[in-house]
């Protein structure tokens, strides 16, 4: 096995949906707050369209970066949504963001670059950046400060070696976001200081305070950004594996190389559908962020009436990510990891532990995915609940 591949770590919220499956086979009926997926299947229309396409016999392969039509489609949503100037070709169609979060790394580490990635963070950065012999170089967010990132932090991480600063707003797994005056300043920053910019903006459409500025709306990007979004969590297509990614074109066209490589292209009926999905707009999206936020505040006053849990409003996304360190005192685990398979084996509730998101900040958290209608949110918190209160009877 080669030393190289040994630094790739696999996202172990994959391997909580596995345990699932295993508790559900045992007859539990688990109620899931775990991997971070929409609740609801693809909207019909996009359905619809990819059967069209397989009809059509849209079945073999296509260009490595993506369909034309695909890219132009993608384009033009970002700069109807955002008053942006990109072109077809300043984008690639991925195999889902994560492929594109994989080509960029590839396209940009050398050996002993400095990456400054927030504590906590979505897995995948760190595991790339390392696997290409890049250092990681965590920032922490503050729970005490509801987890914002603090532009002063980034700015003390940077060192001669800083090669590249990552951003994922709104923020996996912490629900914080940046506003929009931080964005100006961390672009600021970057350029100053002569760092690429790779931001993850994959929850944009998932931000219920506040106002999103993507960092395609610095006129320069093309000198120093590459962006990454995908399909998967607005349109609720994970399953599809499709993503996209925005830079320069010279950056884009080795990014093609690498998807050529990898997977040589990404599903072209999927890709057909992709289109449809965003000519279609949003419209059918609004109830369900209604429901999404609603679901939030149902789980954050549902996760406050449990001993020794405290947790910040998320701003965006559909993560929660509560402090149990004074749970965990009281029911006497040790760590997050033992008590979320207990649970979950117990009373048939997934909850994902905080170290399944580098660096340290998650030791004492637990992610609560509000990817569940609110009736399932009560009850598996309310099992969640009781299960804390007979632990805490049995320890005493
Ligand atoms: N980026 C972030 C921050 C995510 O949370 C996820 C999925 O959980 C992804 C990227 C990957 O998305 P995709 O399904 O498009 O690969």
């Amino acid at each position: 096995m080669t030393k190289r591949v040994l630094e790739l770590k696999g996202e172990s919220a994959f391997a909580y949906l596995e345990l699932t499956a295993k508790a559900r086979e045992k007859g539990l009926d688990v109620i899931s707050f775990g991997i971070g997926q929409p609740d609801f299947v693809t909207p019909k229309h996009i359905r619809e369209a990819a059967k069209r396409a397989l009809d059509k016999g849209i079945t073999g392969y296509g260009p490595s970066g993506g369909l034309p039509e695909l890219r132009e489609a993608v384009a033009t949503w970002i700069n109807e949504n955002y008053g942006c100037d990109v072109s077809p070709e300043e984008v690639i169609i991925t195999a889902g963001a994560k492929a594109a979060i994989f080509a960029a790394f590839l396209c940009v580490i050398y050996e002993g670059d400095e990456v400054i990635i927030s504590d906590p963070s979505y897995p995948a950065y760190e595991s790339v950046v390392r696997f290409l012999g890049g250092v990681p170089k965590p920032v922490p967010l503050r729970e005490e400060e509801d987890w914002a990132f603090k532009v002063e932090d980034i700015e003390r991480a940077i060192t001669p070696k800083t090669k590249v600063l990552v951003l994922n707003y709104p923020h996996n797994p912490t629900g914080t976001t940046l506003t929009p005056q931080q964005v100006e300043e961390l672009l600021s920053l970057a350029k100053e200081r002569g760092l690429l910019v790779i931001s993850d903006e994959i929850y944009d459409f998932f931000l219920y305070d506040g106002v999103h500025k993507p960092v395609l709306s610095d006129p320069s990007w093309r000198d120093f950004v590459i962006y990454v979004n995908g399909f998967s969590k607005t349109f609720s297509m994970t399953g599809w594996r499709l993503g996209y990614a925005v830079a320069d074109r010279r950056i884009i066209e080795r990014m093609e190389v690498a998807a050529n490589n990898m997977y040589s292209c990404p599903p072209t009926f999927a890709q057909v559908a992709a289109k449809e999905a965003l000519e279609s707009g949003l419209d059918w999206f609004k109830p369900f962020f209604e429901d999404y936020k609603r679901r939030r505040d149902v789980l954050i006053e549902e996760l406050s009436r449990i001993p020794g849990v405290s947790v910040v409003r998320p701003k965006g996304t559909f993560y929660s990510f509560p402090n149990v360190d004074k749970l965990l005192k009281l029911t006497g685990y040790e760590t997050a990891e033992k008590l979320v398979v207990d649970l979950l084996f117990e009373k048939g509730v997934l909850l994902l532990p905080g170290t399944a998101f580098p660096f340290e900040a998650g030791r004492r958290h637990l992610r609560v995915s509000f990817t569940v209608p609110v009736n399932k949110i009560r009850e598996g918190m309310a099992r969640f609940r009781e299960w804390v209160k007979s632990k805490i009877r049995e320890g005493k």
